[in-house]
C-alpha cells in the first residue's frame, strides 16, 4: 500500500534537490489515502516525470503545483505548470513515443517520459490526461482506483 502524501512530498524533495531555487507548491487534500492499493515506485515514477517536465518546460521564475484529491471512487493528482504549453494540434501526440513538440526543440528531451508514465498509469489500472493551452501552461492529471487497504502493516 502506499501513502500518497508521502509519494508526493518524496517526489517534490527529490525534485527540490534538482532544482532548489523552483517553487514547488502542493496542495494535497486531507482524506488523502495512507494505505492507497497501489505500487509506491511506479506511482512516484509516473509523478516525477511529469513533475520534472512541468519545471523544464516552464520559466524558473514561474511557480509548478502539485494538487491531489479525493474523487468518488479515484485520486486524482494533477501536475501544472505556468509553461509553453501544448498547441491543440500536438496535444493527441504527446502520450506518443518519442514525441517532441515543435516548441520544446532546444530544450533536451527524448520524448520517453510521457509515453512510459502513460503506460505505467494504466498498467495501475489508471489514466494520464492532459489539458493544456499554448503559451500559458499545462495541467497533467493522474487518476488512480480509490482502493484502499485496511492493513496497519507498513508492508
Ligand atoms: P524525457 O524522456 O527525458 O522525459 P521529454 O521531456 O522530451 O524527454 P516527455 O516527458 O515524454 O519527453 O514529453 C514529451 C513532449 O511533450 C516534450 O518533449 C514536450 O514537447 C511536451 N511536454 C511534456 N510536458 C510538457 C509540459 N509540462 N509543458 C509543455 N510541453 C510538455
Ligand atoms: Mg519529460
Amino acid at each position: 500500500p502506499c501513502d500518497v502524501a508521502a509519494a508526493i512530498r518524496n517526489v517534490a524533495a527529490r525534485q527540490g534537490e534538482l532544482t532548489p531555487d523552483r517553487q514547488v507548491d502542493l496542495r494535497l487534500a486531507a482524506d488523502l489515502p495512507r494505505g492507497l492499493v497501489t505500487d509506491p515506485v511506479l506511482l512516484e515514477q509516473i509523478l516525477a516525470n511529469l513533475l520534472s517536465n512541468a519545471v523544464k518546460y516552464s520559466p524558473e521564475s514561474e511557480p509548478v503545483g502539485v494538487v491531489a484529491r479525493v474523487e468518488q471512487d479515484r485520486v486524482a493528482i494533477s501536475v501544472h505548470d505556468n509553461g509553453i504549453g501544448i498547441g491543440e494540434d500536438e496535444q493527441g501526440l504527446v502520450f506518443g513515443r518519442f514525441f517532441r513538440s515543435k516548441a520544446a526543440s532546444g530544450i533536451p528531451g527524448t520524448g520517453l517520459g510521457l509515453n512510459v508514465s502513460s503506460r505505467l498509469a494504466r498498467l495501475l489500472g489508471g489514466t494520464l490526461e492532459l489539458s493544456s493551452r499554448q503559451g500559458v501552461g499545462s495541467t497533467f492529471t493522474l487518476r488512480l482506483p480509490l482502493v484502499v487497504s485496511t492493513e496497519t502493516d507498513a508492508a
